[in-house]
Parts: C-alpha cells; sequence; structure tokens
C-alpha cells in the first residue's frame, strides 16, 4: 500500500531493543558480530546499557549474575554457531543457579538453512536442555511477544533462562513501525503463599523441635527474605547456617549464625527448615552420616518439583519465601514462642564454634613464608568494608575463603555456586560492579580467584580495564589446580633439558606473573609474598577508586585446608 510506503520503517535489530527495554530489560553482555552488532547498536541507543565482553561464556556468566543481583534478567548478546555454543557454559549454570537469564543468538540466513550456511546450528533445540523456554520468533512482527515471554518465563516460577533466537536475515530487514506492536511490560512475579494448614503444621513442628536449624539459601537471597527472616530468627531466637550465598541474608557476625560449627549443626539437627536451598551436594543430599536418620525437614520452595528431592520432608511449604516466612512469623505473633537460649544444642553449637574459630586463627597465625591461604585471608579480611560484593571461586582458595571472609549483605556473594564452575569469577565481578556503579557509586567489588580459576577467563581483564570497573582481583596463587610446586621443585622434577620428562597435570607455572596481565591493559598489579606487602598492596588498592587493581599473593604451593573431622569433606583428589 502506498499510504504505509511513506511510513517511518524499522528495522528487525530496532525491535529487537525497543522490546527489551519495554520489558525493563537495563544490561546486555556479549560479543558483536555478524549478525548481532546492530542489536548491540540499537540497544545502546535506546540506554540500555551494553558490555563487550572477551569470551561468550563470561558474558553470559555475567548477564546471569545481573538477574541474581537485580531480579530482572540481563541479556547475553551472541553470534551464531560457535557464539551460541561459548553461551551454552553461561546458560547451564544459570540454570543449575535458579537465575534468570535471556540469551539472544544471531543464527544463519533462513533461506541457507540446511544448506551448510556459515555457522549454522540447531540453536533453538540446543538451548532447549539449558533453559525453560527456547524459541525462534517466526516474524519481525512477532519479536515483542516473544521477548516479553522469554521475560516472563526467566522470572516466573523458579526462575531460569529463556533463549531467542534471532535469524540473521530479521536484524536488518526494514518493517513498517506500524506494523509492529509492542507488548506491555510483564506483572512482577505473582507472590504465592503456603497453604494456610502447612504453615500451622511446620509451625508446630518447629516449637517441638529439640535441635533446630535453620538453612538459609541463594533462593532466600533472590527472595529478599532478608528482613523477615532475621525476625524469625530473632523473634524465636533460632541458629541458622547460610549456603555459601546464602551468606550475607542475614549478617554472618549475627549472633545465631552457626556456620563455625556447620558439620556439627547438619549432623545433630532434629529439625531443619529449608529456605530456598535444595539437598543436593552442597549439603550432602540431607542424607546420614552427614544427618539424623530420623531429622526432620521443612522445605520451602517455590518449585513444587523440588519438594521430596532425597528425602521425605515432614512438611512442606510451597511459594514465595518471603511470604511464606511472614506467614510463619504470624503463627509465633499469635502464640509467641521462642527456643530456649540456655538450651544443650545452643551450648554444643557455640563450644563448637569457638573451637573451630579458634583452629582457624592458629592456622592463619605461622609467620612462615610463603604464606598460606588463612593468613591470606585473615589479612583480608581486615580490610574490606561490609558493603563489598565477593565474587569467589578456586577448589581451596574458595573454600576457605569463605569460611574466613565474611558477608554481611545479601546477594553480596557470588561464586562457583550449584554446578560447581570455574571461569564465574570475571564475568560475575564484572556484573556487579556495573550494577554498583549503577546503584551505590564508590562500592567495591573484591574477586577472590585461586590462580587456576583465574585463568578460565583471565582476557576478561582488558573488560575490566576498558570500563574502567575499580574491581580488585586477588590471585590467590599456588601454581597449580588444587595444589602446585615451587619453582625449584619445578625444575628439579623436569629435569630441565631431559625432553621426556613431563609436568603433572595438576601444575601451573611457577611464579606466573598475573599482575602484568593487568598491567598489561592500564590497571594496577603487584606481586606480593609477604603479610606486610598483601596489607599494603590491599590498602592501596582500596584507596584508589578509579582503577581495577590486580594482587598476585604468592602462597605455599603444597598448602591446603585445615584438617578435618569427617574424610568425606576432603575432596578426594588434594
Ligand atoms: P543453595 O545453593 O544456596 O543451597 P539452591 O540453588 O540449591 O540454593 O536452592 C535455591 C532454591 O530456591 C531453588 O530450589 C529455587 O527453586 C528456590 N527459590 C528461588 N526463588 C525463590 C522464591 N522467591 N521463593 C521460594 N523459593 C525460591
Ligand atoms: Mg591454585
Amino acid at each position: 500500500e502506498s499510504s504505509d510506503r511513506s511510513e517511518k520503517q524499522v528495522s528487525g535489530a530496532e525491535v529487537i531493543a525497543q522490546a527489551l527495554k519495554t520489558q525493563d530489560v537495563a544490561y546486555m553482555f556479549g560479543i558483536v558480530g555478524i549478525p548481532v552488532t546492530e542489536i548491540a547498536v540499537a540497544a545502546q541507543k535506546l540506554g540500555i546499557t551494553y558490555v563487550g565482553m572477551r569470551n561468550e561464556q563470561a558474558a553470559c556468566y555475567a548477564a546471569s549474575a545481573i538477574g541474581y543481583l537485580t531480579g530482572r534478567p540481563g541479556v547475553c548478546l551472541v553470534v551464531s554457531g560457535p557464539g551460541l555454543i561459548h553461551a551454552l557454559g553461561g546458560m547451564a549454570n544459570a540454570n543449575m543457579n535458579c537465575w534468570p537469564l535471556i540469551v539472544i543468538g544471531g543464527s544463519s540466513e533462513r533461506r541457507q538453512e540446511t544448506m551448510g550456511a556459515f555457522q549454522e546450528f540447531p540453536q533453538v533445540e540446543a538451548c532447549r536442555l539449558y533453559s525453560k523456554f527456547s524459541a525462534r520468533p517466526s516474524s519481525i512482527e512477532c519479536i515483542p511477544s516473544i521477548i516479553e515471554k522469554a521475560v516472563r518465563s526467566s522470572i516466573y516460577g523458579r526462575p531460569g533462562p529463556c533463549y531467542v533466537d534471532i535469524p540473521a536475515d530479521f536484524v536488518n530487514f526494514q518493517v513498517n513501525v506500524n506494523s509492529v506492536k509492542y507488548v506491555e511490560c510483564c506483572m512482577p512475579p505473582p507472590v504465592s503463599m503456603a497453604e494456610t494448614s502447612a504453615v500451622y503444621m511446620a509451625a508446630s513442628v518447629i516449637r517441638n523441635a529439640r535441635q533446630p536449624l535453620l538453612i538459609i539459601g541463594k533462593g532466600a537471597a533472590y527472595a529478599h527474605a532478608e528482613e523477615a527472616l532475621r525476625k524469625l530468627v530473632e523473634q524465636c531466637k533460632l541458629p541458622f547456617l547460610p549456603t555459601p550465598m546464602g551468606k550475607g541474608v542475614i549478617p554472618d557476625n549475627h549472633p545465631n549464625c552457626v556456620a563455625a560449627a556447620r558439620s556439627r549443626a547438619l549432623q545433630f539437627a532434629d529439625v531443619i527448615v529449608l529456605f530456598g536451598a535444595r539437598l543436593n551436594w552442597i549439603l550432602h543430599f540431607g542424607l546420614p552420616p552427614r544427618y539424623q536418620p530420623d531429622v526432620k525437614f521443612i522445605q520451602v520452595d517455590i518449585c513444587a518439583e523440588e519438594l521430596g528431592n532425597n528425602v521425605k520432608p515432614a512438611v512442606t511449604l510451597l511459594g514465595d519465601i518471603n511470604a511464606i516466612t511472614k506467614q510463619l512469623l504470624e503463627q509465633f505473633d499469635k502464640t509467641p514462642w521462642q527456643y530456649p537460649p540456655e538450651s544443650s544444642w545452643w551450648q554444643t553449637l557455640r563450644e563448637k564454634m569457638k573451637i573451630n574459630e579458634a583452629a582457624s586463627k592458629e592456622l592463619a597465625s605461622p609467620k612462615s613464608l610463603p604464606m598460606n591461604y588463612y593468613t591470606v585471608f585473615y589479612h583480608v579480611q581486615e580490610q574490606l568494608s561490609r558493603d563489598c560484593f565477593v565474587v569467589s571461586e578456586g577448589a581451596n582458595t574458595m573454600d576457605i575463603g569463605r569460611t574466613v571472609i565474611q558477608n554481611y549483605l545479601p546477594r553480596h556473594r557470588l561464586d562457583a555456586g550449584t554446578f560447581g564452575t570455574m571461569g564465574v569469577g570475571l564475568g560475575f565481578a564484572i556484573a556487579a560492579a556495573i550494577v554498583a556503579k549503577d546503584r551505590n557509586p564508590g562500592q567495591r567489588v573484591i574477586c577472590v580467584e585461586g590462580d587456576s580459576a583465574f585463568g578460565f577467563s583471565g582476557m576478561e581483564v582488558e573488560t575490566v580495564c576498558r570500563y574502567n570497573l575499580p574491581i580488585i582481583i586477588l590471585v590467590v596463587n599456588n601454581n597449580g589446580i588444587y595444589q602446585g610446586f615451587d619453582a625449584d621443585s619445578w625444575k628439579e622434577m623436569l629435569k630441565f633439558g631431559d625432553s621426556t620428562a613431563v609436568a603433572p597435570p595438576f601444575c601451573l607455572l611457577p611464579n606466573s606473573h598475573y599482575e602484568q596481565v593487568m598491567t598489561a591493559f592500564g590497571g594496577k598489579g603487584y606481586f606480593v609474598q609477604t603479610p606486610e606487602e598483601l596489607q599494603k598492596s590491599l590498602k592501596q588498592s582500596l584507596a584508589d577508586t578509579t582503577k581495577p587493581s590486580l594482587i598476585n599473593i604468592m602462597i605455599e604451593p603444597q598448602s591446603a585446608r585445615k584438617t578435618q573431622d569427617f574424610h568425606w569433606l576432603t575432596r578426594s583428589n588434594i
């Protein structure tokens, strides 16, 4: 029609950007190339923050962290074929963590499909295993409704990733501006409450507990249940244990936090209330010998399919953690009750905490060099402000670091998570720094990495420097995976000159100067070997809010964690 032709045209890329903007999506991470460059440009024009990364995997980790931190999914924008495949790691990680995420993948032109097109791959099918929803809009006009569905699906029910496929021929194709109808922004997720009778029963099981324990998981963090949970803990005087990313929902230094007596608390509790924490490997499946055979679990979760996994729960509370915690509080308001603070259970826990805290202080005290993990983390903890984001990955680095480095705020710890993924650190740190920049300028991001973990996404340091994000990266360097060798043993072992000598699989090059990765791009780099050097460089890094820095901390290559009471606490291959 002639009247239509005179109308303004929009490209597929512009429609995608507008649809995302309409759904309140504020952040996009990715790597541009054929056919998605125009999408990033269009998004930027509409005020969506675009962050260009160096590998799609890290971009996808970053976008998924945005979802966890803000409750609104971030976008990961990738090119076709290999680009999308690199992002699958990030999708899988988000899926395992129950974090919302939108992946937008360019794909080959439709008319060349099945002909061996450039980077052709069955992308919608490939993403299905890692997502709640995976689709390709059938026309440009359909893009807004597909994007609305993707955003809505990512945050409703149990959060997770969604995939939208964009054929190359959509990107620059122009359509009449009036032919595209934008779907209104989806409503916030509906809040569901648990059945009244189940709430009543749960309260009664808690009241009758001899050795109660609350476990606070990252689902509680995501649900913003911090206020209600704190009230429950304080009003009923209950001991609580955070999971790794549940740390900070209630501050780690709260007197009711029994993290330092974790094994004891799990092993002898007779009633355990799970607030957004699955009984997977992180919680030893809820089974003996780590738990009493007859322990009563009360499961609080938004996902019905989760209830009853691995154990037969005493009570299930299906719904939103924040709403359900308030329902429980109502019960304890109606008939006030508190767990006796002088109980032998509290005494047992307090005693064990004292012993464990003293033991880890002891481990931090040796003045010998190279330093061990505990010495490093005690010095780091001393200087960190209460509101910083802590990102962490690595084996010992993450496990030991978690016990020493404290979290005081919810959603301020990001780590390898449910999937135990290495390589997430830099992407997570970049996402946290971008959120901090927009919401709380001056807030710092500390990224605590093992030397092996750092290697997975190390080139993202360029991204950090390009956007001038004042992230402090600590590389806790033991020259290897789990452990390594010092320079002399390394030389000895390789019998330098002997061409048949081989390096053990866990070894990395001794004394690698990872700090030079940072100085290469204009950030500050420090190579430290003593507690004094560590203190000084961290102090300088914290004082400089204008620049990123990397502190490469040399530790004893054979350093490991403190001996555990249980043999199954030690990784088999340490
Ligand atoms: P952790 O690693 O801390 O143990 P998990 O990832 O295993 O935590 O468990 C988080 C759980 O929280 C998931 O089962 C998820 O379905 C649930 N969840 C997420 N958001 C909510 C919410 N708003 N209300 C209730 N449960 C939620
Ligand atoms: Mg290492």
